[in-house]
């Protein structure tokens, strides 16, 4: 399979060149890839002559492929969303390619003891990793710090640049497979390395060696670990090196190979667009200035017009908490000609808004690019791109209305909106055969390369055969889930109860506080009453935390304190089972989805960017538990309220909240009787012999008002989750609506995603790769 690869890799992009398209290149600083033996052989068309003949030889395909360890170079969605899409341009036949850095230590390996989240370093290099191919011929020299000074020559400002460190960037290349199509795309990962000559070794002086260890160590560090932060800021000087480092090594190799072309520089945009996933890539626009002004002699002003034409930037946050403000000193320091460009951006902008809008003169400060001593790189991304885009339509009327007003109102036709898509190949065709089997033989296999055609399934829905094939396909895999949680955890869940997952980071605005304080209130109830009537279930957990986020630790400990009570109890543990399943992961990601009835979607209004998890749950066949949040707006208008269960504030209701500030948590606490018995449970010791153990968690919500209104929303939430369990008691009514989910979720397609992209942004065409005869 490699070599086929390897054949079709260097025929694409030879075919590329042969051409000349245009090529996009996405530049992240994460791609969550998982594995990809099971997939590529999915896109070669390989997978079943690979399953038959594993077996043939007694061989458990599936233990064979579990040997490939996940490259988990991402923390959650924004990477994976970036590993989704690397799958659709190449299905596509795009020219698309990723940058990226190939961390030595992904995320980190998540472990459960005694209830606490310990992290154990990822090394995911260990054994060598087979599909990646080190290009030493293609390394590129990034250089850190110095000094810069300027003179005249020939009339022209130059610039030039001492006293710097330098680091030796080598790419190491990882094939992107289409489906079913020849093409082979490039993710390109930049890993940091030094060289003796970039060294003053002084032989007189015999401690060098050990300087030159320090040095070596020094710059090896910058591509040595993925930060373990999801939409958290953290103005650590290491990780601002990280982003300088793929931003520069990234350009130039992308510089290198369009000059192959000989093209003039001022028709780079029509040959290339870079992509930036969230604002970490900022440093592209002044990078890409300094090299067409320094390194390529350009004017500023032609260096503007084809920075601007080139780069278009992809926001995936409005949290206050995660947008990006690097002090000024910092980047003076580390990138001295880039200030200087940063700086030269700015004054030429808050000029143009003073002139050009009268009317912003009062928000200039606040639009600044550098204000307060603080370079806010969400500002500098917007100002130098021609494309802005949020990532499902509440988030981009939100950012248009609110969080980027004033930029909306200079800016207004960068701005449009890309809802957020998934591979189906990955998260049906590999993660779920058995249900792709089954809509294929009442539909046909169309829908693999249209997933709109999915929509045909919906003539099926009150079909009580095609019910009852979907019905044994979910149960068969709630088996499988049952046999891996039983294997690893030795405990057995009911197969008939209600698997009702959360499966995302841990975060206080996605509030696996309040679907535990929808458990705990069950289990007061079963408490109560012994004969209640409940519907079995099983609630899953999977979610890694931010090592220094100490409250969201606190929940996961909170989370296995409850399991631990309600498992062990001898009555109720035969209707709840809670189960945390550490090392959230996208392997694991594809054991659970398939097994899910009902898929948690509970964020604050607002604050959920769009979510690809609610997708993929959807896909295969779960109901959504969920707020009028991201993409979450988008599956209700799909599928039709009927078929949702939506619950709690709007996002105009929590911006009402916000401003007015009169919510009052505490009125919550002291009105609902039930909140006050699930809540004094973590206070009172009986989840944990410590009675402070958890009281961070109890004091967020009463003294400081409770951030992500989880008080507010406990009641409805509570009702709607008895909606669910009458729903479930009917199986024809639940079925129905799970075959109506699965029919229109083909619009979560990251095909279609990535086809809007390409259409509205990038303006590419495919380019078809000829059939390579191998003898
Ligand atoms: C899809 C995915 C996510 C994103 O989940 P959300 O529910 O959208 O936050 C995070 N981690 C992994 C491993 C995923 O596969």
């Amino acid at each position: 399979m490699k070599d086929s690869i390897h054949a079709n890799w260097q025929m694409t992009q030879q075919t590329y060149d042969e051409n000349e398209s245009k090529q996009v290149y996405y530049f992240s600083m994460e791609f969550l890839l998982g594995r990809l033996v099971e997939s590529n052989l999915l896109n070669m068309g390989m997978l079943d002559l690979y399953h038959d003949t594993l077996k043939s030889l007694g061989f458990n395909p599936e233990e064979v492929f579990r040997e490939e360890h996940d490259a988990g170079l991402g923390n959650g969605g924004l990477g994976r969303l970036a590993a989704c899409f690397l799958d659709s341009l190449a299905s596509l036949q795009l020219p698309g390619h990723g940058m990226g850095i190939r961390y030595k230590y992904g995320l980190f390996q998540q472990k459960v003891v005694n209830g606490y989240q310990v992290e154990l370093p990822d090394n995911w290099l260990k054994d060598e990793y087979m599909w990646e191919t080190k290009r030493d011929d293609k390394a590129i020299e990034v250089r850190f710090g110095g000094t810069v000074e300027s003179k005249v020559e020939n009339g022209h400002l130059q610039f030039s640049h001492h006293d710097y460190e330098r680091v030796l960037a080598v790419p190491y290349d990882v094939p992107i497979v289409g489906y079913d199509n020849n093409t082979v795309n490039t993710l390109r990962l930049w890993s940091a390395e030094s060289t003796t000559n970039s060294f003053h070794f002084h032989s007189s002086r015999g401690h060098d060696y050990y300087h030159y260890l320090d040095y070596k160590r020094s710059i090896e560090k910058i591509s040595e670990f993925l930060y373990p932060d999801d939409s958290y800021y953290e103005g650590k000087i290491l990780r601002l090196k990280q982003q300088y480092f793929l931003v520069s090594a990234g350009l130039q190799s992308i510089l290198q190979r369009y000059k192959k072309r000989n093209k003039p520089l001022s028709q780079l945009s029509d040959h290339v667009v870079i992509q930036i996933n969230d604002t970490h890539p900022s440093l592209v626009v002044p990078e890409l200035m300094r090299l067409l002004i320094d390194e390529e002699k350009l004017g500023w002003d032609e260096a503007w017009t084809i920075t601007e034409k080139t780069v278009a930037y992809t926001n995936h946050t409005t949290l206050s908490e995660a947008l990006e403000k690097w002090p000024e000193e910092m980047i003076k320091t580390l990138f001295p000609r880039l200030y200087l460009i940063i700086h030269e951006i700015n004054e030429r902008f808050c000029k143009m808004l003073w002139y050009d809008y009268p009317e912003l003169r009062d928000k200039i400060a606040e639009m600044a690019i550098i204000s307060y001593e603080q370079v806010h790189m969400s500002h500098l991304a917007m100002v130098g791109s021609f494309s802005i885009n949020g990532v499902a339509k509440l988030h981009t009327s939100i950012l248009q209305n609110r969080v980027m007003k004033p930029f909306y109102t200079v800016f207004p036709e960068r701005f449009n909106n890309k809802t957020n898509g998934i591979t189906h190949r990955r998260w049906l065709l590999n993660a779920n055969p058995e249900l792709a089997n089954v809509i294929t033989e009442a539909i046909g296999k169309e829908w693999i390369h249209s997933p709109e055609k999915l929509t045909d399934l919906i003539s099926f829905a009150s079909d009580s055969s095609f019910q009852e094939a979907i019905a044994k396909v979910k149960h068969d895999n709630k088996l499988k889930l049952a046999a891996l949680i039983k294997e690893q955890y030795q405990i057995t869940i009911d197969d008939q109860s209600i698997v009702d997952v959360q499966i995302k980071r841990l975060h206080g605005y996605k509030r696996q506080l309040l679907n535990l304080f929808h458990i705990i209130h069950l289990y007061n109830r079963c408490l109560e009453d012994p004969n209640l009537d409940l519907t079995p279930r099983t609630f899953i957990f999977g979610a890694k935390a931010a090592p220094s986020y100490s409250f969201a630790k606190q929940v996961i400990k909170l989370i296995n304190a409850v399991a631990e009570k309600i498992n062990k109890h001898p009555q109720i543990s035969s209707k709840i089972k809670v189960l945390f399943l550490e090392n959230y992961s996208v392997t694991l990601a594809e054991r659970i989805i398939p097994a899910a009835d009902l898929s948690e979607q509970i964020s604050t209004a607002s604050k959920e960017a769009s979510g690809t998890g609610n997708m993929k749950l959807m896909m295969n066949g779960a109901l959504t538990i969920g707020t009028q949040d991201g993409a979450n707006v988008e599956i209700a208008e799909l599928v039709g309220k009927e078929n949702i269960f939506t619950f709690g504030l709007t996002s105009d209701e929590v911006f009402n909240y916000q401003r007015s500030g009169d919510y009052r948590a505490r009125d919550y606490y002291n009105n609902d009787r039930r909140l006050r018995n699930v809540m004094d449970l973590l206070v009172n010791q009986h989840f944990s012999g410590d009675d402070v153990e958890f009281k961070d968690i109890f004091y967020s919500l009463l003294y400081n008002n409770d951030e992500y209104f989880v008080l507010r929303d406990f009641d409805e939430y509570i009702k709607i989750q008895n909606d669910v369990q009458q729903t479930y008691q009917n199986q024809t009514d639940w079925v129905n609506k799970s075959i109506i989910n699965i029919a229109r979720s083909g619009k979560f397609s990251s095909d279609r995603t990535i086809q809007e992209y390409a259409n509205d942004i990038w303006n590419i065409k495919p380019t078809k790769i000829g059939n390579l005869i191998i003898n």
